[in-house]
C-alpha cells in the first residue's frame, strides 16, 4: 500500500452532483480538498435527463446559489432552453426549469473543479474507507493508495453495487457506460451503517433526424430567459474572462452557451397512443419490475411507462416531451419514456409515439439498482452517527435527483470544512430552506422510496419562495466564508434597495391611501402607481410586488414560525437516554433512541412519535433540567 504523505483536510469520495458542490465548498471555505473519482470524464455528469430545476428542484437551486454553490451558475453557462414554470399560479409555486447542454454542462463543472485553489481531482476508486474507533481518517483505493484526512464526503450516487437492467438482460454498472463500485458497501457495513436496496430508471435518447417533428407540438423557451443565479451579471459581462490561464484566453471558454447561440432551442410534446399501451399490456410480463428481477423500490412519483399504464389504465393518452441533449449532438431524450423493458420492446414502443414512427434508437432505456444507506443514519449536518468525520450526500441517502444531491453536498462540504475548523455544524431550518426541509425530512422520517423534494413538503412554502432565496440566505454564505464578497455586495445593495422602497410605499400617500396599499389591490402593479423609482430594475419590482400583494399570507406563516419557535429552539441534550422516561410509550422510546432529535421539533416529526409522547417527553426534561439547576446552586 503507497500511504500518500498529503494529509487533506477533506476528502470527497464522488464527483457527481453532491460531490462536486461539496469538494467546492470545502476548497472555497479555506479547506485542503481531494475529489476522487472513477472517471474524470464523467464529473459533474448528468445520468439522466438534461435539466435542472422544475418544481421544488428549482427553488432548491437558488438556494445553493444564493449559498454560494455552483449548481444555478454552472446551468446558465451551459443552459439552452430556459423557462419559469407554474407563473400562473402564486408565487410560492413558480419555479424555475433549464434545459442544458449535457456535455457541455458536464465539461464546465470539470473544468471548475480543476482551476479551484485548494482541490485535487484523482481518478480513482475509493475501496475502503479507513477509521480507528469509529472515527473516519482516510481511504483505501483500487490503485492501492491510502488517502488520509481529516474528514470523508461519500457521495457515490447509484453506483454502489449498481445493476443495470434491460429487459432480462443485466450487467454491473453505476449508469450506462460506468463501472459500478463493488466494494465500497461491504467496508460501509463493516463500519456498522445499515443499507438498502432502491431503483431508478431512464427513457430511450433518439436520433433527431429520425423524428418528424411536424406532427408534435413545439415548446419555446420564456423570453427573457429566467436565469438561475442570482450572480449571473457577472457572468454575462465577462468579469471573470480578464483572466487568463497560462496558454488558455479564458474569454474564449467562459462563453455562456446562450451567447454563442444567440437564441433558445426548442422543446417538443407528442403523446402516446393505443398501440403503446397494448404494447404495454401485452410484454408486462418482459418488464423487471413486473417479473421480480428488480428488487430495489423505484420512484412513485417518476414512474416508468409500464407504471403509469398500468396505473393510470384509464388514460386516454400520455404526454411524452423530446428534448434536445444539447448543440453539438443529434440525441434526443424522449422524457416520459423510462421503461426497462427488452430492447426490442422498446423500439416498437418509441414508434407508437406520433411523430415516432421512423425513429431510431441510439441509447435503450434501462433501470438501475443500487445500494443506499438509510438516512436516519446521519445527523442533520450529514455526518454518520456512528462514525465521526464521515460524512453522506446525495443519492446515496436515498433520495433522487441532481438538485437534492447538489443541495446535501453543499451542506456536507460547508459541515467538513467547519469540523476542520472546530467550528459548530450549519443546520438550516424548515422554515429558512427547502434544503432544510429536505435534510430533516431525510434525517427524522428517513425514507423507504428514492426520495425527491416538491412544495407540498415545505410548511412554510410562501416564505421559501425562488424569488427571495438570497434573502434567505446570502447573509448566512458570507458569514461561513462560501459566498464571495462581490456576490454579497450585490445582494446588499438589492436588499437595501428593496427596504427603502418598500418604506417609502408605505409612508408615501396618494388621495387618503398609501402607495403600498393601493399595490395590494390585484389589478394594480408597480408601474402603474405615481412617483415609481425609474432606477429598480424587474427582479427588485417583482420582490416589492410579492411582499405588498401577498402581505397577510406572509405574516400570517412569520406568526405560524414564531409560535413554533419556542419548541424548535427548544434543545435535547447529546445521548440523552430516552429509555430513562418510564412514561414513554415503548415505541416512542425506540424511535426517539434511533433517530436521536436534537431538539423537540425535530422529535415531534417522528412518526410513530404522538403529541402526547412529546408532552410526557417535555416534563421530563424539565424536571431533570430544574434538578440539574438545584444541585449546581
Ligand atoms: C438511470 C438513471 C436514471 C435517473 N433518473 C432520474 C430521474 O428521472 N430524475 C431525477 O431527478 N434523477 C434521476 N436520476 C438520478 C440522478 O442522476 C441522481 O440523483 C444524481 O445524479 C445523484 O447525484 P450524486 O452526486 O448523488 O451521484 P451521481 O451523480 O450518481 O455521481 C456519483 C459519482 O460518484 C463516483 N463514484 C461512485 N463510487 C465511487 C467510488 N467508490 N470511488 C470514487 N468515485 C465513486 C461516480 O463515478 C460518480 O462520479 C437517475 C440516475 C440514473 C443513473
Amino acid at each position: 500500500m503507497f500511504i500518500c504523505k498529503k494529509k487533506y483536510d477533506v476528502i470527497v469520495v464522488g464527483a457527481g452532483h453532491a460531490g462536486v458542490e461539496a469538494a467546492l465548498a470545502a476548497a472555497r471555505m479555506g479547506c485542503e480538498v481531494l475529489l476522487l473519482t472513477i472517471n474524470a470524464d464523467a464529473i459533474g455528469q448528468m445520468s439522466c435527463n438534461p435539466a435542472i430545476g422544475g418544481l421544488a428542484k428549482g427553488h432548491i437551486v437558488r438556494e445553493i446559489d444564493a449559498l454560494g454553490g455552483e449548481m444555478g451558475i454552472n446551468t446558465d453557462m451551459t443552459g439552452i432552453q430556459f423557462r419559469m414554470l407554474n407563473k400562473k399560479k402564486g408565487p410560492a409555486v413558480w419555479a424555475p426549469r433549464a434545459q442544458c447542454d449535457k456535455k457541455a454542462y458536464q465539461l464546465r463543472l470539470k473544468w471548475v473543479c480543476e482551476r479551484q485553489p485548494r482541490l485535487e481531482v484523482k481518478q480513482d476508486q475509493a475501496i475502503k474507507i479507513l477509521q480507528e474507533n469509529q472515527i473516519a481518517y482516510g481511504v483505501e483505493t483500487s490503485y492501492g493508495i491510502q488517502y488520509n484526512a481529516n474528514t470523508i464526503i461519500v457521495t457515490t450516487g447509484t453506483f454502489l453495487k449498481g445493476l443495470l437492467h434491460v429487459g432480462s438482460n443485466q450487467s454491473q454498472g453505476g449508469r450506462a457506460g460506468d463501472i459500478a463500485a463493488m466494494s465500497l458497501s461491504k467496508s460501509l457495513q463493516e463500519i456498522g451503517l445499515e443499507l438498502g436496496r432502491l431503483k431508478t430508471g431512464t427513457p430511450p435518447r433518439l436520433l433527431r433526424k429520425s423524428i418528424n417533428f411536424s406532427k408534435t407540438e413545439v415548446q419555446y423557451g420564456d423570453n427573457p430567459p429566467p436565469f438561475f443565479s442570482y450572480w449571473n451579471k457577472n457572468l454575462f459581462h465577462m468579469e471573470q474572462a480578464k483572466m487568463k490561464f497560462g496558454c488558455f484566453d479564458q474569454e474564449k471558454l467562459e462563453q455562456p452557451l446562450m451567447r454563442k447561440l444567440a437564441q433558445q432551442l426548442p422543446c417538443y410534446i407528442t403523446y402516446t397512443t393505443d398501440k403503446t399501451a397494448n404494447l404495454i399490456n401485452c410484454n408486462l410480463h418482459k418488464s423487471p419490475l413486473y417479473s421480480g428481477a428488480i428488487t430495489g423500490i423505484g420512484p412513485r412519483y417518476c414512474p416508468s411507462i409500464e407504471d403509469k399504464i398500468v396505473r393510470f389504465s384509464s388514460k386516454e393518452r400520455h404526454q411524452i416531451f423530446l428534448e434536445p441533449e444539447g448543440i453539438e449532438t443529434d440525441e434526443i431524450y424522449l422524457n416520459g419514456l423510462s421503461t426497462s423493458l427488452p430492447y426490442e420492446v422498446q423500439i416498437d414502443l418509441v414508434q407508437s409515439l406520433i411523430g415516432c414512427e421512423n425513429a431510431e434508437i441510439l441509447r435503450p432505456a434501462y433501470a438501475v439498482e443500487y445500494d443506499f444507506v438509510f438516512p436516519t443514519q446521519i445527523s442533520a449536518s450529514l455526518e454518520t452517527k456512528i462514525c465521526k468525520n464521515l460524512f453522506l450526500a446525495g443519492q446515496i441517502n436515498g433520495t433522487s435527483g441532481y438538485e437534492e444531491a447538489a443541495a446535501q453536498g453543499l451542506i456536507a462540504g460547508i459541515n467538513a470544512a467547519r469540523r476542520v475548523n472546530n467550528l459548530d455544524p450549519i443546520v438550516l431550518r424548515r422554515n429558512q430552506a427547502y434544503i432544510g426541509v429536505l435534510i430533516d425530512d431525510l434525517v427524522t422520517k428517513g425514507t423507504s422510496e428514492p426520495y425527491r423534494m416538491f412544495t407540498s413538503r415545505a410548511e412554510f412554502r410562501l416564505l421559501l419562495r425562488q424569488d427571495n432565496a438570497d434573502m434567505r440566505l446570502s447573509q448566512l454564505g458570507f458569514e461561513i466564508g462560501l459566498l464571495p464578497l462581490r456576490n454579497y455586495n450585490s445582494f446588499s445593495i438589492k436588499e437595501r434597495i428593496i427596504k427603502e422602497e418598500l418604506n417609502r410605499l408605505h409612508l408615501t400617500y396618494s388621495n387618503g391611501n398609501s402607495l403600498a396599499k393601493l399595490l395590494s389591490r390585484p389589478n394594480i402593479s408597480y408601474k402603474e402607481l405615481s412617483g415609481v423609482n425609474p432606477t429598480l430594475n424587474e427582479e427588485n419590482i417583482e420582490q416589492i410586488e410579492i411582499a405588498i400583494k401577498y402581505e397577510g399570507y406572509i405574516n400570517r406563516q412569520d406568526t405560524e414560525v414564531t409560535r413554533l419557535k419556542s419548541l424548535e429552539d427548544k434543545n435535547i441534550p447529546d445521548g440523552f437516554d430516552f429509555y430513562a422516561i418510564n412514561n414513554l410509550r415503548l415505541e416512542a422510546r425506540q424511535k426517539l433512541s434511533k433517530i436521536s432529535p436534537k431538539t423537540i421539533g425535530q422529535a415531534a416529526r417522528i412518526s410513530g412519535v404522538s403529541p402526547s409522547d412529546i408532552s410526557v417527553l417535555l416534563v421530563y426534561l424539565k424536571k431533570t433540567n430544574s434538578a440539574r439547576i438545584q444541585s449546581h446552586q
